[in-house]
Protein backbone atom coordinates (compact mmCIF):
# COMPACT_ATOMS: atom_id res chain seq x y z
CA UNK A 1 0.00 0.00 0.00
CA UNK A 2 1.25 3.59 -0.82
CA UNK A 3 1.13 5.91 1.56
CA UNK A 4 1.90 9.09 0.47
CA UNK A 5 3.98 11.91 3.00
CA UNK A 6 1.53 15.11 2.30
CA UNK A 7 -0.74 16.17 5.12
CA UNK A 8 -3.44 16.60 2.85
CA UNK A 9 -2.65 13.42 1.20
CA UNK A 10 -2.63 11.42 4.16
CA UNK A 11 -5.72 13.46 5.66
CA UNK A 12 -7.72 12.99 2.36
CA UNK A 13 -6.72 8.90 2.65
CA UNK A 14 -7.23 8.76 6.35
CA UNK A 15 -11.08 10.05 5.80
CA UNK A 16 -11.91 7.94 2.43
CA UNK A 17 -10.65 5.03 4.37
CA UNK A 18 -7.87 4.21 1.63
CA UNK A 19 -5.91 3.39 4.49
CA UNK A 20 -6.20 3.43 8.12
CA UNK A 21 -4.49 4.95 11.18
CA UNK A 22 -2.85 1.79 11.54
CA UNK A 23 -1.30 1.44 8.28
CA UNK A 24 0.21 4.82 8.22
CA UNK A 25 1.59 4.39 11.75
CA UNK A 26 2.62 0.99 10.86
CA UNK A 27 4.18 2.37 7.39
CA UNK A 28 6.59 5.32 8.92
CA UNK A 29 7.69 2.88 12.06
CA UNK A 30 8.93 0.77 9.45
CA UNK A 31 10.82 3.04 7.72
CA UNK A 32 12.18 4.76 10.93
CA UNK A 33 13.39 1.10 11.77
CA UNK A 34 15.11 0.91 8.61
CA UNK A 35 17.05 4.22 8.42
CA UNK A 36 17.39 5.46 11.87
CA UNK A 37 20.14 3.32 13.05
CA UNK A 38 21.86 5.03 10.90
CA UNK A 39 21.02 8.70 10.91
CA UNK A 40 20.07 9.18 14.43
CA UNK A 41 17.32 11.30 14.22
CA UNK A 42 14.90 9.93 16.49
CA UNK A 43 16.36 9.52 20.34
CA UNK A 44 13.11 7.86 21.69
CA UNK A 45 10.39 5.84 19.59
CA UNK A 46 6.74 5.28 20.90
CA UNK A 47 6.25 2.33 18.96
CA UNK A 48 3.70 0.37 21.21
CA UNK A 49 1.79 3.50 21.97
CA UNK A 50 1.63 5.01 18.47
CA UNK A 51 -0.01 1.84 17.54
CA UNK A 52 -2.72 1.97 20.37
CA UNK A 53 -3.07 4.97 19.43
CA UNK A 54 -3.80 4.64 15.71
CA UNK A 55 -5.80 1.56 16.57
CA UNK A 56 -8.24 4.20 18.80
CA UNK A 57 -8.43 6.31 15.77
CA UNK A 58 -9.37 3.56 13.43
CA UNK A 59 -11.90 2.19 16.35
CA UNK A 60 -13.36 5.74 16.31
CA UNK A 61 -13.97 6.25 12.90
CA UNK A 62 -15.19 2.63 12.33
CA UNK A 63 -18.33 3.56 15.17
CA UNK A 64 -19.01 6.33 13.65
CA UNK A 65 -17.59 8.58 16.53
CA UNK A 66 -16.34 12.05 15.48
CA UNK A 67 -12.46 12.56 14.53
CA UNK A 68 -10.79 16.15 13.81
CA UNK A 69 -9.77 15.70 10.39
CA UNK A 70 -6.06 15.21 10.90
CA UNK A 71 -6.65 12.06 13.23
CA UNK A 72 -4.09 9.55 12.62
CA UNK A 73 -1.06 12.10 11.19
CA UNK A 74 1.93 11.21 13.06
CA UNK A 75 4.36 13.82 13.96
CA UNK A 76 7.97 13.96 15.43
CA UNK A 77 8.78 16.38 19.01
CA UNK A 78 12.12 17.89 18.90
CA UNK A 79 13.60 16.91 22.56
CA UNK A 80 13.44 20.03 24.26
CA UNK A 81 9.49 20.02 24.49
CA UNK A 82 7.91 18.50 27.22
CA UNK A 83 5.50 15.39 26.74
CA UNK A 84 4.09 14.29 29.79
CA UNK A 85 5.86 11.33 31.13
CA UNK A 86 8.66 10.64 28.94
CA UNK A 87 12.07 12.16 29.53
CA UNK A 88 12.66 15.60 28.11
CA UNK A 89 16.66 15.68 28.04
CA UNK A 90 17.60 18.43 25.60
CA UNK A 91 19.90 16.23 24.91
CA UNK A 92 22.13 17.11 27.74
CA UNK A 93 23.50 15.17 30.25
CA UNK A 94 22.29 16.88 32.95
CA UNK A 95 18.96 16.19 32.20
CA UNK A 96 19.67 12.46 32.02
CA UNK A 97 16.64 10.83 34.24
CA UNK A 98 14.51 13.86 33.73
CA UNK A 99 10.90 13.07 33.27
CA UNK A 100 8.15 15.40 32.35
CA UNK A 101 6.01 16.36 34.46
CA UNK A 102 3.18 17.94 31.95
CA UNK A 103 2.88 18.43 28.37
CA UNK A 104 4.54 21.59 26.17
CA UNK A 105 1.35 23.35 24.83
CA UNK A 106 2.50 22.83 21.19
CA UNK A 107 2.88 19.03 21.94
CA UNK A 108 -0.73 19.17 23.72
CA UNK A 109 -2.14 20.94 20.45
CA UNK A 110 -1.27 18.53 18.52
CA UNK A 111 -2.43 15.07 20.48
CA UNK A 112 -5.94 17.77 20.38
CA UNK A 113 -6.03 17.64 16.72
CA UNK A 114 -5.77 13.78 17.02
CA UNK A 115 -1.85 13.73 15.67
CA UNK A 116 -0.01 10.82 17.40
CA UNK A 117 3.52 11.44 18.41
CA UNK A 118 6.12 8.78 17.27
CA UNK A 119 8.99 9.66 19.21
CA UNK A 120 11.62 12.30 20.25
CA UNK A 121 14.54 14.06 18.01
CA UNK A 122 17.55 14.63 18.29
CA UNK A 123 19.21 18.45 18.88
CA UNK A 124 21.98 20.28 19.61
CA UNK A 125 22.45 20.43 23.22
CA UNK A 126 19.80 22.96 24.47
CA UNK A 127 19.14 24.01 21.45
CA UNK A 128 23.28 25.45 21.32
CA UNK A 129 24.67 24.82 17.73
CA UNK A 130 24.11 24.73 14.10
CA UNK A 131 24.86 21.23 13.13
CA UNK A 132 23.01 18.63 15.92
CA UNK A 133 26.79 17.32 16.45
CA UNK A 134 26.52 18.95 20.40
CA UNK A 135 24.34 16.22 21.23
CA UNK A 136 24.55 13.76 24.37
CA UNK A 137 22.81 11.33 21.92
CA UNK A 138 25.44 11.41 18.99
CA UNK A 139 25.22 13.42 15.96
CA UNK A 140 22.29 13.25 13.78
CA UNK A 141 23.65 12.39 10.19
CA UNK A 142 22.25 13.97 6.88
CA UNK A 143 19.70 11.48 4.67
CA UNK A 144 21.05 13.08 1.76
CA UNK A 145 24.59 12.56 2.44
CA UNK A 146 25.80 10.24 5.75
CA UNK A 147 29.02 12.34 5.72
CA UNK A 148 27.67 15.90 5.97
CA UNK A 149 25.50 17.65 8.83
CA UNK A 150 21.91 18.17 9.03
CA UNK A 151 22.22 21.47 10.24
CA UNK A 152 20.68 22.52 13.91
CA UNK A 153 19.59 23.18 16.59
CA UNK A 154 16.36 20.82 14.79
CA UNK A 155 18.89 18.58 13.30
CA UNK A 156 17.00 15.37 14.37
CA UNK A 157 13.87 17.02 13.32
CA UNK A 158 14.53 18.34 9.51
CA UNK A 159 16.22 14.46 9.07
CA UNK A 160 13.87 12.63 9.98
CA UNK A 161 11.35 14.64 7.99
CA UNK A 162 14.02 14.35 4.73
CA UNK A 163 14.49 10.58 5.21
CA UNK A 164 10.39 9.80 5.46
CA UNK A 165 10.72 8.66 9.37
CA UNK A 166 7.35 11.42 9.87
CA UNK A 167 5.67 13.54 7.79
CA UNK A 168 5.88 16.64 10.60
CA UNK A 169 8.19 17.39 13.42
CA UNK A 170 7.86 20.40 16.06
CA UNK A 171 11.24 22.25 15.99
CA UNK A 172 12.30 25.40 18.04
CA UNK A 173 14.38 28.15 16.53
CA UNK A 174 16.27 30.98 18.86
CA UNK A 175 18.56 31.59 16.15
CA UNK A 176 18.00 29.25 12.72
CA UNK A 177 17.34 26.35 13.81
CA UNK A 178 14.72 25.83 12.14
CA UNK A 179 15.39 27.14 8.70
CA UNK A 180 18.75 26.37 8.54
CA UNK A 181 18.34 22.83 8.95
CA UNK A 182 15.55 22.80 6.76
CA UNK A 183 18.32 24.57 3.99
CA UNK A 184 19.99 21.67 4.65
CA UNK A 185 17.58 18.21 4.58
CA UNK A 186 15.96 19.95 1.47
CA UNK A 187 12.47 20.60 3.59
CA UNK A 188 10.20 23.49 4.00
CA UNK A 189 10.62 24.98 7.88
CA UNK A 190 8.71 27.69 9.24
CA UNK A 191 9.49 29.98 12.54
CA UNK A 192 6.21 32.18 13.10
CA UNK A 193 6.23 35.88 14.46
CA UNK A 194 6.89 35.63 18.37
CA UNK A 195 3.80 35.03 20.40
CA UNK A 196 2.71 32.88 17.84
CA UNK A 197 2.61 29.75 19.34
CA UNK A 198 3.16 28.83 23.20
CA UNK A 199 6.81 28.60 24.41
CA UNK A 200 5.22 26.71 27.48
CA UNK A 201 7.30 23.44 28.22
CA UNK A 202 9.57 24.49 25.66
CA UNK A 203 12.62 24.28 27.74
CA UNK A 204 14.04 27.83 27.67
CA UNK A 205 17.50 28.57 25.99
CA UNK A 206 16.90 32.35 25.26
CA UNK A 207 13.33 33.12 26.11
CA UNK A 208 12.82 36.58 23.78
CA UNK A 209 13.73 34.85 21.19
CA UNK A 210 12.50 31.10 21.48
CA UNK A 211 9.71 30.54 19.18
CA UNK A 212 8.20 26.71 18.00
CA UNK A 213 7.40 25.74 14.55
CA UNK A 214 6.75 23.12 11.84
CA UNK A 215 9.15 21.38 9.91
CA UNK A 216 7.74 19.01 6.28
CA UNK A 217 8.09 18.43 3.17
CA UNK A 218 5.93 21.27 1.66
CA UNK A 219 4.70 24.30 2.35
CA UNK A 220 1.34 23.04 2.57
CA UNK A 221 2.28 20.63 4.86
CA UNK A 222 3.47 24.05 7.25
CA UNK A 223 0.42 25.51 6.89
CA UNK A 224 -1.35 22.12 8.21
CA UNK A 225 1.24 22.30 11.09
CA UNK A 226 0.91 25.90 11.63
CA UNK A 227 -3.31 25.66 11.87
CA UNK A 228 -3.09 23.28 14.76
CA UNK A 229 0.04 24.94 16.38
CA UNK A 230 -1.50 28.47 16.58
CA UNK A 231 -3.05 29.21 19.69
CA UNK A 232 -3.18 31.87 22.36
CA UNK A 233 -2.30 30.28 25.33
CA UNK A 234 -2.62 32.04 29.39
CA UNK A 235 0.69 29.93 30.33
CA UNK A 236 3.08 31.74 28.22
CA UNK A 237 3.09 35.79 29.48
CA UNK A 238 4.33 35.94 25.52
CA UNK A 239 2.15 34.46 23.33
CA UNK A 240 0.11 36.84 21.48
CA UNK A 241 -3.94 36.99 21.35
CA UNK A 242 -4.31 37.67 17.26
CA UNK A 243 -6.35 36.13 15.67
CA UNK A 244 -5.79 33.22 14.12
CA UNK A 245 -5.95 33.17 9.86
CA UNK A 246 -6.54 30.38 8.29
CA UNK A 247 -3.85 29.03 7.26
CA UNK A 248 -5.06 26.70 3.83
CA UNK A 249 -6.94 29.04 2.08
CA UNK A 250 -3.96 31.54 2.81
CA UNK A 251 -1.79 29.76 0.13
CA UNK A 252 -3.49 31.24 -2.69
CA UNK A 253 -0.32 30.17 -5.04
CA UNK A 254 -1.01 34.07 -6.48
CA UNK A 255 2.10 36.20 -6.04
CA UNK A 256 1.42 39.00 -8.81
CA UNK A 257 2.47 42.34 -7.69
CA UNK A 258 3.87 41.01 -4.44
CA UNK A 259 7.39 43.34 -3.67
CA UNK A 260 10.16 41.05 -2.95
CA UNK A 261 12.99 43.31 -1.30
CA UNK A 262 16.52 41.61 -1.87
CA UNK A 263 18.88 43.02 0.63
CA UNK A 264 22.36 44.28 0.00
CA UNK A 265 25.39 43.98 2.55
CA UNK A 266 24.79 40.21 2.98
CA UNK A 267 26.17 37.92 0.30
CA UNK A 268 29.54 38.09 0.16
CA UNK A 269 32.75 36.22 -0.91
CA UNK A 270 32.05 34.06 2.55
CA UNK A 271 28.96 32.92 0.43
CA UNK A 272 28.98 29.13 -1.22
CA UNK A 273 28.81 30.37 -5.16
CA UNK A 274 25.97 27.35 -5.58
CA UNK A 275 24.26 29.14 -2.77
CA UNK A 276 24.28 32.54 -4.71
CA UNK A 277 23.83 30.37 -8.04
CA UNK A 278 20.20 29.03 -6.54
CA UNK A 279 19.32 32.24 -4.63
CA UNK A 280 19.23 34.08 -7.88
CA UNK A 281 17.83 31.49 -9.93
CA UNK A 282 14.90 31.66 -7.18
CA UNK A 283 14.38 35.22 -8.10
CA UNK A 284 13.93 34.59 -11.35
CA UNK A 285 11.44 32.39 -10.55
CA UNK A 286 9.64 34.73 -8.42
CA UNK A 287 9.54 37.07 -11.08
CA UNK A 288 8.24 34.83 -13.77
CA UNK A 289 5.28 34.36 -11.19
CA UNK A 290 4.30 38.31 -11.82
CA UNK A 291 6.47 39.33 -8.33
CA UNK A 292 8.55 42.19 -8.24
CA UNK A 293 11.98 41.83 -7.07
CA UNK A 294 13.25 45.29 -5.12
CA UNK A 295 16.62 46.11 -3.85
CA UNK A 296 16.29 47.09 0.10
CA UNK A 297 18.92 48.49 2.37
CA UNK A 298 20.02 46.30 5.38
CA UNK A 299 22.73 46.58 6.73
CA UNK A 300 23.26 45.19 10.13
CA UNK A 301 23.64 41.50 9.65
CA UNK A 302 26.58 41.56 11.32
CA UNK A 303 26.16 43.84 13.95
CA UNK A 304 22.97 41.41 14.56
CA UNK A 305 25.13 38.09 14.32
CA UNK A 306 27.44 40.02 17.14
CA UNK A 307 24.74 41.00 19.13
CA UNK A 308 23.12 37.53 19.22
CA UNK A 309 26.29 36.35 21.02
CA UNK A 310 25.60 38.32 23.40
CA UNK A 311 22.27 38.19 23.89
CA UNK A 312 21.65 34.82 23.71
CA UNK A 313 23.88 33.71 26.03
CA UNK A 314 23.30 36.27 28.39
CA UNK A 315 19.39 34.47 28.56
CA UNK A 316 20.63 31.35 28.39
CA UNK A 317 23.11 31.64 31.79
CA UNK A 318 20.34 32.61 33.49
CA UNK A 319 17.95 29.98 32.20
CA UNK A 320 20.01 27.47 33.01
CA UNK A 321 20.85 28.40 36.54
CA UNK A 322 18.25 26.14 37.79
CA UNK A 323 20.31 22.74 36.57
CA UNK A 324 22.00 22.97 40.14
CA UNK A 325 22.04 19.46 40.36
CA UNK A 326 19.16 19.47 43.40
CA UNK A 327 16.03 19.68 41.13
CA UNK A 328 16.22 18.55 37.98
CA UNK A 329 18.10 15.40 36.03
CA UNK A 330 21.66 14.76 37.13
CA UNK A 331 23.78 14.91 40.48
CA UNK A 332 27.34 14.02 40.84
CA UNK A 333 27.89 11.19 42.84
CA UNK A 334 31.04 12.12 44.55
CA UNK A 335 30.77 15.45 45.94
CA UNK A 336 31.34 16.26 49.65
CA UNK A 337 29.09 19.24 50.28
CA UNK A 338 26.46 21.27 49.08
CA UNK A 339 28.76 23.97 46.72
CA UNK A 340 30.84 21.17 45.32
CA UNK A 341 27.70 19.16 44.47
CA UNK A 342 26.25 22.00 42.90
CA UNK A 343 29.92 23.03 40.97
CA UNK A 344 30.50 18.94 39.70
CA UNK A 345 27.01 18.56 38.65
CA UNK A 346 26.96 21.51 36.67
CA UNK A 347 31.06 20.38 35.47
CA UNK A 348 30.20 16.96 34.52
CA UNK A 349 26.52 17.49 32.87
CA UNK A 350 27.21 20.39 30.07
CA UNK A 351 28.70 20.04 27.12
CA UNK A 352 31.36 22.34 26.05
CA UNK A 353 29.57 24.52 23.77
CA UNK A 354 27.02 24.93 26.81
CA UNK A 355 29.74 25.61 29.18
CA UNK A 356 30.70 28.31 26.37
CA UNK A 357 27.69 30.57 26.28
CA UNK A 358 27.37 29.98 30.42
CA UNK A 359 30.41 31.50 30.74
CA UNK A 360 29.87 34.25 27.96
CA UNK A 361 26.46 35.25 29.42
CA UNK A 362 27.53 35.36 33.15
CA UNK A 363 30.56 37.81 31.75
CA UNK A 364 28.47 40.14 30.03
CA UNK A 365 25.65 40.54 32.31
CA UNK A 366 28.01 41.20 35.12
CA UNK A 367 28.42 44.61 36.53
CA UNK A 368 31.54 46.52 34.99
CA UNK A 369 30.46 44.79 31.72
CA UNK A 370 27.00 45.02 31.60
CA UNK A 371 27.13 48.30 30.00
CA UNK A 372 29.54 47.44 27.56
CA UNK A 373 28.02 44.55 26.41
CA UNK A 374 24.57 43.35 27.14
CA UNK A 375 22.86 47.27 26.72
CA UNK A 376 25.01 47.83 23.27
CA UNK A 377 23.57 44.12 22.36
CA UNK A 378 20.15 45.63 23.35
CA UNK A 379 20.76 48.92 20.94
CA UNK A 380 21.90 46.77 18.41
CA UNK A 381 18.45 44.63 18.57
CA UNK A 382 16.57 47.68 18.55
CA UNK A 383 18.22 48.94 15.33
CA UNK A 384 17.71 45.61 13.91
CA UNK A 385 13.86 46.04 14.70
CA UNK A 386 13.81 48.94 13.03
CA UNK A 387 15.52 48.55 9.65
CA UNK A 388 12.98 45.54 9.57
CA UNK A 389 10.33 48.08 9.79
CA UNK A 390 11.77 50.59 7.33
CA UNK A 391 12.14 47.26 4.86
CA UNK A 392 8.38 46.43 5.83
CA UNK A 393 7.33 49.91 4.79
CA UNK A 394 8.05 49.49 0.69
CA UNK A 395 8.02 45.55 0.16
CA UNK A 396 6.20 43.04 1.31
CA UNK A 397 8.64 40.23 2.13
CA UNK A 398 12.20 39.95 2.01
CA UNK A 399 14.20 37.35 0.13
CA UNK A 400 17.49 35.63 1.16
CA UNK A 401 19.58 32.79 0.94
CA UNK A 402 18.73 30.59 4.16
CA UNK A 403 22.37 29.73 4.97
CA UNK A 404 25.46 30.98 3.17
CA UNK A 405 26.62 27.41 2.21
CA UNK A 406 25.17 23.65 1.88
CA UNK A 407 25.52 21.01 4.46
CA UNK A 408 28.88 21.11 6.15
CA UNK A 409 30.69 17.75 6.62
CA UNK A 410 30.83 16.52 10.42
CA UNK A 411 33.56 17.57 12.46
CA UNK A 412 34.02 20.35 9.67
CA UNK A 413 33.64 23.14 12.45
CA UNK A 414 32.45 21.41 16.07
CA UNK A 415 35.67 22.76 16.98
CA UNK A 416 35.85 26.23 15.36
CA UNK A 417 32.72 28.04 17.10
CA UNK A 418 32.99 30.94 14.81
CA UNK A 419 32.35 29.27 11.97
CA UNK A 420 29.49 27.45 13.24
CA UNK A 421 28.04 30.83 14.21
CA UNK A 422 28.68 32.28 11.15
CA UNK A 423 26.31 29.92 9.26
CA UNK A 424 22.93 31.59 11.05
CA UNK A 425 23.89 34.77 9.87
CA UNK A 426 21.06 35.43 8.02
CA UNK A 427 18.75 33.78 10.16
CA UNK A 428 19.46 35.83 13.45
CA UNK A 429 17.94 39.02 12.83
CA UNK A 430 15.01 37.93 12.44
CA UNK A 431 14.76 36.17 15.64
CA UNK A 432 16.31 39.89 16.86
CA UNK A 433 13.20 40.92 15.52
CA UNK A 434 10.74 38.45 16.37
CA UNK A 435 9.11 38.16 12.81
CA UNK A 436 8.09 35.21 10.85
CA UNK A 437 10.62 33.57 8.77
CA UNK A 438 10.35 30.48 5.99
CA UNK A 439 13.20 28.16 4.32
CA UNK A 440 11.84 25.97 1.23
CA UNK A 441 14.20 24.53 -0.69
CA UNK A 442 15.75 25.88 -4.07
CA UNK A 443 18.25 23.10 -5.25
CA UNK A 444 20.92 21.85 -5.12
CA UNK A 445 24.54 22.29 -4.80
CA UNK A 446 27.18 20.80 -7.77
CA UNK A 447 27.98 18.21 -5.23
CA UNK A 448 23.87 17.18 -4.74
CA UNK A 449 23.21 19.03 -1.13
CA UNK A 450 19.71 21.05 -0.63
CA UNK A 451 20.41 24.79 -0.96
CA UNK A 452 17.13 26.63 0.65
CA UNK A 453 15.80 30.05 0.09
CA UNK A 454 14.59 32.25 2.87
CA UNK A 455 11.08 34.41 3.12
CA UNK A 456 10.86 36.78 5.75
CA UNK A 457 7.20 38.79 6.66
CA UNK A 458 6.53 42.01 8.97
CA UNK A 459 5.35 40.39 12.23
CA UNK A 460 2.05 38.56 12.10
CA UNK A 461 2.46 38.39 8.67
CA UNK A 462 2.99 34.52 8.69
CA UNK A 463 0.80 33.91 5.84
CA UNK A 464 1.76 36.11 3.10
CA UNK A 465 5.15 34.87 3.76
CA UNK A 466 4.23 31.14 3.79
CA UNK A 467 1.81 31.98 0.21
CA UNK A 468 5.29 33.16 -1.75
CA UNK A 469 7.03 29.44 -0.49
CA UNK A 470 3.84 27.77 -1.39
CA UNK A 471 3.90 29.86 -4.95
CA UNK A 472 7.03 29.11 -5.51
CA UNK A 473 6.58 25.39 -4.97
CA UNK A 474 3.53 25.66 -7.52
CA UNK A 475 6.47 26.07 -10.34
CA UNK A 476 9.50 24.35 -8.48
CA UNK A 477 9.60 20.83 -7.35
CA UNK A 478 12.75 20.92 -5.09
CA UNK A 479 10.37 20.27 -2.43
CA UNK A 480 9.06 16.81 -3.98
CA UNK A 481 12.72 15.04 -4.33
CA UNK A 482 13.93 12.41 -1.88
CA UNK A 483 17.50 11.59 -0.45
CA UNK A 484 18.39 7.97 -1.20
CA UNK A 485 20.31 6.94 1.76
CA UNK A 486 24.20 6.55 0.76
CA UNK A 487 26.85 5.49 1.92
CA UNK A 488 29.38 7.69 4.17
CA UNK A 489 32.25 8.31 2.28
N1 LIG B 1 22.86 28.20 15.98
C1 LIG B 1 22.34 29.22 16.84
C2 LIG B 1 22.91 29.04 18.23
O1 LIG B 1 23.65 28.13 18.43
C3 LIG B 1 20.84 29.15 16.86
C4 LIG B 1 20.30 28.05 17.67
C5 LIG B 1 18.82 27.97 17.70
O2 LIG B 1 18.14 28.60 16.90
N2 LIG B 1 18.32 27.23 18.67
O3 LIG B 1 22.62 29.78 19.11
Amino acid sequence: MLIPQSIYELRDGLESGAFSATDVITHFLTIIKEKNPEINAFIDVYHDEALRMAAAVDEARKSGTHVSALAGIPFGIKENMHFKGKPTTCCSNILNGFIAPFDCTAVRQCLDAGLIPLGKLNMDEFAMGSSCEYSAYGPTKNPWDLSVVPGGSSGGSAAAVAAGMVPLALGSDTGGSIRQPASFCGISGFKPSYGTVSRYGLVAFASSLDQIGPMGWSVADIAAGMSVLHAHDPLDSTSENVEKPDYEAALTGSIKGVKVGVPDGLINDHFHPDVVARFEESLDTLKSLGAEIVPVKFEYFDAALSAYYILAPAEASANLERYDGVRFGYRSPDAKNLKEMIIKSRSEGFGDEVKRRIIMGTFVLSSGYYDAYYLQGLKVRSKVIEAFKDVFSSVDVMALPTAPSPAFRLNENSSNPMAMYLSDIATIPVNLAGLPGLSVPAGFSSDGLPVGIQFVGNAFDDTRVLNVGHAFQTVTDFHTKRPGVQEAG
